[in-house]
């Protein structure tokens, strides 16, 4: 279970962390299900692409240099977004686990996650994919609108706002990102398949991955993300 003690060292007994990563296409649900894990399992839901995007808004070096890749659907350097979610996750508040969403994309950057783990004497609990083939994924990104006040997202179809284009939580009007334009939409998908899908072979092979299907309604989806996670611990 996820609540488990684990032997660390013989003699020691100390809590396990639950140190989770959310894999998965654009557009899997990874933002959604991440929140909602979170909430679930009380450790903070780390957003790479979220990161990313505040270091734009807030005109720092990182995300001029970031702005650059993001816009055009491509990966932005390992070594920048390493730097960046590396500092993230080693924060007070993620001290006892954290959720991955959309860190690591490419195996450099899942080695370089291991090795900074390993050096807080920390392993992964396990990698969670959401499986969503590629015509749903489409169909999600075009839809998706999002709250710039608070990053809450919603789909034109799927999970309206109750009053159109506001959000339900602090009425803003909601945006379309700028990278779901359906030329970008593309570029993010083979993006993904070139360089992202080696990690589901990758955290396969050390016992780590767990598939979870991502079609479905968000209940059903939370739903078997938290049964993979618990049998994960
Ligand atoms: P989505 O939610 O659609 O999967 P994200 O919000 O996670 O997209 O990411 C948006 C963009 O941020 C990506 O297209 C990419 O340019 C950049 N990005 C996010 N995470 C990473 C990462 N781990 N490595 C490189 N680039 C990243
Ligand atoms: P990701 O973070 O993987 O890019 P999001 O969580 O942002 O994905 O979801 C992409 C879009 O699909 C959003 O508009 C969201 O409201 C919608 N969505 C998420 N999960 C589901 C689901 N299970 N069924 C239908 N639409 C969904």
């Amino acid at each position: 279970m996820v609540e488990e003690a684990r032997a660390r060292r013989p003699g020691q007994v100390v809590m396990a962390e639950l140190d989770l990563l959310l894999m998965g296409p654009p557009g899997a649900g990874k933002g959604t299900q991440g929140r909602l894990l979170g909430e679930a399992l009380g450790v903070p839901w780390v957003s790479s692409g979220d990161l990313l995007r505040h270091a734009i808004e807030d005109g720092s070096a990182l995300g001029d240099q970031a702005r650059h890749f993001t816009a055009r659907g491509e990966l932005v350097p390992d070594r920048v977004i390493v730097g960046l979610m590396s500092g993230r996750l080693e924060a007070r508040d993620a001290r006892g686990g954290f959720i991955a969403d959309g860190y690591p994309r490419t195996v450099p950057q899942a080695e370089a996650l291991a090795a900074a783990l390993d050096a807080l004497g920390r392993r992964l609990t396990a990698a969670l994919a959401i499986l969503l083939p590629d015509g749903e994924v489409v169909d999600r990104l075009a839809g998706r609108r999002t709250c710039p006040e608070c990053g809450r997202v919603y789909h034109l179809k799927h999970e309206p706002p109750a009053r159109a284009q506001l959000c339900d939580v602090d009425g803003v009007g909601l945006i379309q990102r700028e990278d779901d334009s359906p030329a970008t939409i593309r570029r993010r998908l083979a993006v993904y398949h070139q360089d992202s899908e080696p990690l589901i072979a990758h955290y396969s092979e050390r016992g780590l991955l767990r598939e979870v299907d991502g079609t479905g309604p968000p209940e059903v989806v939370a739903e078997r993300l938290h049964a993979a996670a618990a049998s994960g611990a």
